[in-house]
Order: C-alpha cells, then structure tokens, then sequence
C-alpha cells in the first residue's frame, strides 16, 4: 500500500502541486486534453465556497438563474473589444444533429453577450432596474497549456450580471462585489489578498474598468483570486439595453460583471500546503474533523468504537469523517488525511476511552507540538475553538510569507531582483508600452493597482516618467 513520497514543495513547487492534485484525489486528467475531472474530495470543496458565495451574494440582494451554453456567434462579434479579447480561445460548433448550421454557435468563454439580449428584452422602465443575476456553470476558453484547476480549457465558476440606471451605481457594485470577494478570500479560506484596480492592458476585453483581489502562492507568483468588472455602458450600447426613466426618457443601462473560478482551489493548495500535503481552510474543508479509530483486537475494537458513536453525536456541527477501514493501520491513516489536509484529527484508544479523553492533533502544526489530550466531556467546544484557531494561524502565516516577500526596490536593478522572487510594489507610469517592456524582460506583469494609494507622486521604477500611482507587479499563474 506504501506510495511514493510526494515531493518537496521546495524542491520543486510545480511537481509537488500537480502531484498532489491526484494524490490527495482533488481532480484528474480527462480524456480531451487541458479537461479536468473534478473528484468528489474537490466537489466538496467547490460546494462550500460555493455556499459561502452565495450566502453573500443572496445578503447583498442577488438571485441565481441558469443561461445556455450556446451563444449565437453574432453576439460575440457585437462589443469590438470582447471579440478580439476572446476569438482566439473560442470553441464553435458548426454542426449540430448531422448538419452543417446556419449559423455557428459558440460554447460560451463567460455570457456576457447573452446577459446582454436577455436583458434588453426584460429591462423596460426604470421600475425594472437594478436586475441583479448570478450564474454558476462552467465555461469554455481554449488553452494550450494547462494546470489542473488554474488553466484549463473548461472550468467551472460563478458569473455575476447586473445592470443598472446610473453608473455610480453600478461603479458602487463592481466595488461591493470586489469587498465580498475580499471577505470570502480572507475569512473563510484564509487567504490573504489585495485588492487593485487591472491597468488598461490586464482588464477584462470589454470593459471599462476591471478590479481583482491577487493572492501570493506558496512560491511568491501571484494568483488572480477572482475579478469584478464594471462594463459602463459598452454592452449596453452592443445590444440596447434601454429604460424609461421617470420622465419618460430613453437612457443606456451601467452593467457590471464579476467571478470567481475553480482557480480558487489551486490557491487554496499553493497558499496553505506544505510538504505533507493539504492544509485545507477550516471553514471550507469538505472534513473538519477525522477520527481515527486505534484498537489491536476485537475486544478494544468494539470498546473504542462505541465511544466514537458517543463522540460523533456531540460533534454534529461539523463535518466529521470515521476512517473506520479496518485494513489499514491508523499510522497509514494519518499520512493519508494529511496529505489531503484535514484540519483536526482525533484519536481514540482503548486507553483514552478507559480515561474519558482522546487526542486531539492540528494539521497546520505536525508532529508533537500539535498534539494533546483532551477530555471528552465539552470536546465539541475544543473542537469549535481549535477550528478558529488554525483559522487564524494559516492566515497569518500566509499574510506574514506574503509581507516578507513583497518589495519596494529603489531601482530598476532592485526591480528585476525582487520579481524573481518575490512582489513589487513600486511606482509605475501607466503607459502600456513601458508594461510590455518590462514583462518582456523580467516576466513580470502588473498584478493590480492597489487601492490603498497614500496619494504621493514618484517616478516610474522602469522608465523614468513621473507616476502617481504605486503598482504590484510580480509573475503570475
Ligand atoms: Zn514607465
């Protein structure tokens, strides 16, 4: 039953990554290159950031519906700059029941096209706005090389979709959305972010502005956690999304777009993983809680189990996992539900039962300075805190790795150093030409310009213009 050691997360980040996807039975390779199946470990993950999206979404007033797969290919072509952003990752089907089609359709790479002609048919009167959809489904963009979970050709996520009377209002949502973002990174996967503004050459193709939370992975490339993009009046104008206002007259609807992907699991892996494995979020962990079960024979089997039954009803808040595989021994357990990251173990033997206690280990500190007994009695409320606890401890774990690398270099030589290994936050000029020069030579692009800005003015890091704003750059997955 031994298996291969996994590798060094130090030695080498990618090997360790993709090898651990398949251990820890997250997700698999599929037949048709650059798919990924999602294993039912990893569904479960996607479930509960799932849940604690729309629970946030639901709170800030939106609701979920289901849009086609398909989209007629003259949608696309309607907003010139989402066509030339997307037309070399489309998918077309050209026939469909044996016959060639009159029209290609395509296999949607995000919808808003659709969104789009859907709305201009319901949107009438300003009685009619805000209309606030969320969509979950999963979306097809063409990749040639391909990650499990960060790159692939088709991924799942959510897509949010409003439309609005004002573009205040609709700046006020891509903004909001971006704070729930924010929350969810931060409080329930523990994963520290800063939030920023796309620069023109990194936004959304077709929108007028983009934002991003960008997280710092466990080998300081960074990660774009997930996007909120306010479209002005770009699609609404492609496909006349109109009201009456209430004096009767004709105006433009202000839309809006944000995501989160399946991407979101590879950051979880590379922000909190260590050599062992997993370290799954407490709050997110498809198991909280395993209990491995230690006996040597029939007799302290059915003693210990009987305690587990005990134990396991007063932990019905979480969600709780009994290895009870009597063919493999519990030190096999262990390594197993490390590796697949398992916040909290509890071991229970025929000792601990004799003494009314079990032992308690905590997956974020391995070894014996995460180990201890504890009583039965009241364990449910151990568990509750030592939840929180390892909560807290990743995160500022994972905000003092990203602290200690990000870096604000005094010149163009400090610059190309620092985005070796690590983030810039540096002042940059804004013009495009100078991006471009600079990721053709160090790799690096411009991740987001942070909102936090103390308002001060400096000198571009690369070419020397004046700047007014203070960019992270850093290379990205
Ligand atoms: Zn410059």
């Amino acid at each position: 039953m031994a298996k291969e050691r996994l590798p060094s997360r130090s030695d080498n980040f990618s090997d360790w990554y993709n090898k651990l996807v398949l251990r820890a039975e997250l997700a698999d390779y599929a037949p048709v290159r650059g798919c990924m199946v999602i294993r039912p470990y990893g569904w479960a993950l996607w479930e509960n950031i799932q849940a604690a999206l729309n629970q946030r979404f639901k709170a800030t007033g939106h609701e979920n519906a289901a849009f086609p797969l398909f989209i007629p290919s003259n949608f696309m072509e309607r907003e010139r700059e989402h066509i030339e952003g997307f037309s070399p990752e489309l998918a077309v089907v050209t026939i469909g029941g044996g016959e060639e089609l009159e029209e290609p359709l395509i296999v949607r790479p995000t919808s808003e096209t659709i969104i789009g002609h859907m709305y201009a048919k319901w949107i009438k009167s300003y009685r009619d706005l805000p209309v606030l959809i969320n969509l979950w489904n999963s979306v097809v963009r063409w990749e040639l090389r391909t990650k499990l979970f960060l790159r692939t050709t088709e991924f799942y996520w959510q897509e949010g979709h409003t439309a609005h009377a004002t573009e205040e209002e609709a700046k006020a949502e891509t903004r909001q959305m971006l704070d729930v973002y924010e929350d969810f990174a931060e409080n329930e996967a523990a994963v520290p972010v800063v939030k920023g503004r796309k620069s023109e050459r990194e936004k959304f193709a077709g929108a007028k502005q983009s934002f991003s939370i960008e997280a710092m992975m466990g080998d300081t490339r960074a990660l774009q956690a997930a996007t909120s993009h306010n479209l002005g009046d770009n699609f609404a104008r492609a496909f006349e999304i109109r009201y009456l206002d209430r004096e009767n007259t004709l105006q433009y609807c202000w839309t809006t777009s944000w995501g989160l992907s399946t991407r979101f699991i590879g950051a979880i892996i590379m922000v909190h993983g260590d050599d062992q494995g997993l370290i799954m979020p407490p709050k997110l962990a498809p198991y909280q809680v395993v209990i491995v079960p230690i006996f040597k024979n029939p007799d302290e089997r059915s003693v210990v189990m009987e305690a587990i039954d005990t134990i396991q009803s007063k932990l019905f808040d979480f969600r709780v996992k009994l290895d009870d595989r009597d063919e493999l021994t519990p030190g096999f357990k262990f390594n197993e539900w490390e590796l697949r990251g398992v916040p909290v173990r509890i071991e229970v033997g025929p000792k601990d039962v004799a003494k009314g206690t079990v032992i308690l280990a905590r997956r974020d500190l391995p070894g014996k300075e995460g180990k201890k007994i504890v009583k039965q009695n009241g364990l449910e409320n151990v568990v509750a805190e030592l939840l929180d606890e390892i909560h807290a401890s990743i995160y500022k774990r994972a905000k003092s790795f990203q602290e200690a690398n990000m870096h604000s270099p005094k010149d163009y030589d400090e610059f190309i150093k620092a985005v070796e290994h690590g983030w810039a936050n540096t002042w940059w000029c804004g013009d495009q030409a100078c991006e471009a020069e600079i990721k053709d030579e160090t790799k690096a692009t411009t991740r987001c310009i942070p909102l936090d800005q103390n308002g001060e003015k400096g000198i571009c890091i690369h070419c020397g213009q004046p700047a007014t704003e203070r960019v992270i750059f850093a290379r990205a997955y």
